[in-house]
C-alpha cells in the first residue's frame, strides 16, 4: 500500500538528514511484497534506517518497507523465529525475557532484523548471520528459504542475493538464565558508553583489519566533518 504522504528522511533514518521519499510502499504480507517487487524492478528496501543516508531533495525511487505483519517473534525450545520488521532491541528483549542466549552482541544496535541481516550486523568479529539457521527471502519470483551458510557472508556484509528481501529468520539459540543474558547485554552496552551521542549512522564505517575506522577518521581530522546535513 502506498503511503500517501511519503516520508521525510528525518523521520525514517537515524541520521535525520536528507530529503523526502515521495514513493513509499508498506507491504504487510508476502503476497503484497512479491507484487510490489514485480511492479518496481528498481526499488530500495528501507528497514529501521540506521544505516541509510537519503539524498537531499525529492527522491522518487520507489521504497518498500515491511509492515507490522512482519514484526513477529516466537520460539519453541532453543529455536526462535522472527519476522524481518521486528526491531533488534525488541528481539533482544524477547530473548532476555525467555532465557535465550546468543544475540547479546546486538545490544546497542538499532534498526530492524532485516537490515541487520543485510549488513551482517554485530559487534567485534561476531555477526548476526552466525546465529541463523534459515532465512526466508522474497523476490520477484516468489518466496524461498535458504541456508545462510550458502550466502558466503562476511564481516558486515550479508551477501544477500540481488533483489531478495529478507522476510524472516530462524535462529538456533541456547537456553540460559535471563539474569545472565541481561548482565551480558548490560556489559555490551557499557562498552559503548564512550561512543558519541546524537543523530548519526553509528558504526557506518567498517573497521579495516587490525585497526579501527574511528581511530583513522580521528587521525585524519575528520571527526565531526559535515556535508549538508550528514
Ligand atoms: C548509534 C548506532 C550504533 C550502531 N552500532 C552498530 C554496531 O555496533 N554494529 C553494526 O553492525 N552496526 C551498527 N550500526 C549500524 C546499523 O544500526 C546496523 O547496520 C543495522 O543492523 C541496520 O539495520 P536497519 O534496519 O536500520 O537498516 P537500514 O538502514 O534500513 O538498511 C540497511 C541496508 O539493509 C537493507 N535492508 C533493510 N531491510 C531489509 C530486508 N528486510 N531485506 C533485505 N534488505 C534489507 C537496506 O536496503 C539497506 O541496504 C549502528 C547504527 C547506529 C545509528
Amino acid at each position: 500500500m502506498k503511503l500517501a504522504a511519503g516520508l521525510n528522511a528525518r523521520d525514517c533514518t537515524s541520521m535525520r538528514a536528507g530529503g523526502r521519499l515521495t514513493s513509499v510502499y508498506a507491504a504487510e504480507t508476502t503476497a503484497e511484497l512479491n507484487e510490489l517487487l514485480q511492479r518496481f524492478i528498481s526499488c530500495r528496501i528501507l528497514g529501521g534506517g540506521s544505516n541509510t543516508i537519503i539524498a537531499d531533495g525529492e527522491v522518487a525511487t520507489p521504497v518498500i518497507c515491511l509492515g507490522q505483519g512482519f514484526a513477529t517473534v516466537s520460539h519453541a525450545g532453543e529455536i526462535l523465529k522472527a519476522g524481518a520488521a521486528i526491531s533488534t532491541p525488541r528481539l533482544l528483549r524477547y530473548c532476555a525475557e525467555h532465557g535465550l542466549s546468543g544475540l547479546e552482541g546486538l545490544a546497542g544496535i538499532p534498526g530492524q532484523l532485516g537490515g541487520a541481516i543485510c549488513m551482517n550486523a554485530g559487534t567485534g568479529g561476531w555477526g548476526i548471520l552466525e546465529a541463523i539457521t534459515e532465512l526466508e527471502l522474497v523476490d520477484q519470483s516468489g518466496r524461498r528459504t535458504i541456508d545462510p551458510a550458502d550466502l558466503g557472508y562476511s564481516y558486515r556484509d550479508g551477501q544477500l542475493p540481488h533483489g531478495a528481501v529478507v522476510t524472516a529468520a530462524v535462529f538456533r539459540l541456547k537456553q540460559a538464565e535471563p539474569a545472565q543474558i541481561e548482565a551480558a547485554i548490560r556489559a555490551n552496552l557499557n562498552k559503548r558508553s564512550g561512543q558519541p551521542k546524537g543523530f548519526s549512522s553509528g558504526c557506518i564505517f567498517k573497521n579495516p583489519e587490525g585497526d579501527s575506522a574511528g581511530r583513522l577518521i580521528d587521525s585524519c581530522g575528520f571527526k565531526g566533518a559535515r556535508v549538508g546535513g550528514a
